[in-house]
């Protein structure tokens, strides 16, 4: 077995523990593989042990591998900040964008989606944690940004993501997923809309993300281990 087989089952393993924890159908945890400055053969890899949704933060480094592993049948999701530069490329080659935190952002992502491909999935990104640093959305204008994405035509909005603050304390993780999933319950009052999509967790907090409801987890360094260098912002 390969190391990133190796890593799959215990990915795996943690992700059904917790789901078992929450009484979740392990099956409601969708894993997605952050395969960022991974090579595609890691990708590959990944692939042959079972998984399909892959996660890219950069733009130019994802087409490069998404061309190199087009033989496969992969989702792919975007995840990472977004420029209005690149929203035509990104609505072409991705399946989800998960870190739409503006209006334009969306509604660029809605106008070049390509005809003939369904609706590009999106959640929006929530600046849980206040930094001033982090993109996201501020939870005050998080209603207002939903019911507009709502009504673009080439996108479905389909939930929220969060990227928290990094802590070891398992009950601030917990506080902290659980202040997305009631924005998520919210705006689901608020709007009527059908955004059951929470997308949180990482490699050393996904278990108290599933506690508190992720749809997605998205897993990098547990899956292909620790990343040794990152592509300057430039590349993005
Ligand atoms: C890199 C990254 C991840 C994966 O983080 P790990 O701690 O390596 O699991 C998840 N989400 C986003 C948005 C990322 O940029």
């Amino acid at each position: 077995m390969s190391n990133i087989a190796k890593n799959i089952a215990k990915v795996g393993e943690r992700i059904r523990e917790a789901a078992q924890a929450a009484q979740r159908d392990a099956a409601s945890v969708g894993l997605l593989a952050v395969s960022k400055t991974k090579p595609a053969t890691d990708i590959r890899a990944a692939h042959a042990a079972g998984l399909n949704d892959f996660g890219e933060n950069y733009l130019q480094e994802a087409l490069a591998k998404q061309l190199e592993l087009r033989d496969l049948p992969l989702t792919w999701h975007f995840i990472g900040p977004i420029q209005s530069n690149k929203c035509k490329a990104i609505a072409e080659h991705f399946a989800w964008v998960h870190s739409v935190d503006r209006l334009k952002i969306a509604q660029r992502l809605s106008e070049l989606r390509p005809e003939g491909l369904p609706p590009l999935n999106i959640c929006l990104q929530v600046n849980i944690s206040g930094e001033a640093s982090k993109s996201g959305c501020a939870p005050e204008e998080l209603l207002a940004l939903a019911s507009a994405v709502a009504q673009l035509p080439h996108v479905k909005l389909r939930g929220l993501m969060a990227i928290p603050e990094p802590t070891d304390d398992p009950q601030l993780q917990r506080a902290t997923f659980a202040r997305v999933r009631g924005l998520a319950e919210e705006l689901r009052a608020r709007l009527g809309l059908d955004l059951h999509t929470l997308s949180m967790g990482m490699s050393h907090d996904l278990e108290a993300a599933i506690a508190e409801g992720a749809s997605w987890v998205r897993i990098g360094t547990a899956l292909f281990g620790a990343r040794d260098y990152a592509p300057p912002p430039s590349s993005l």
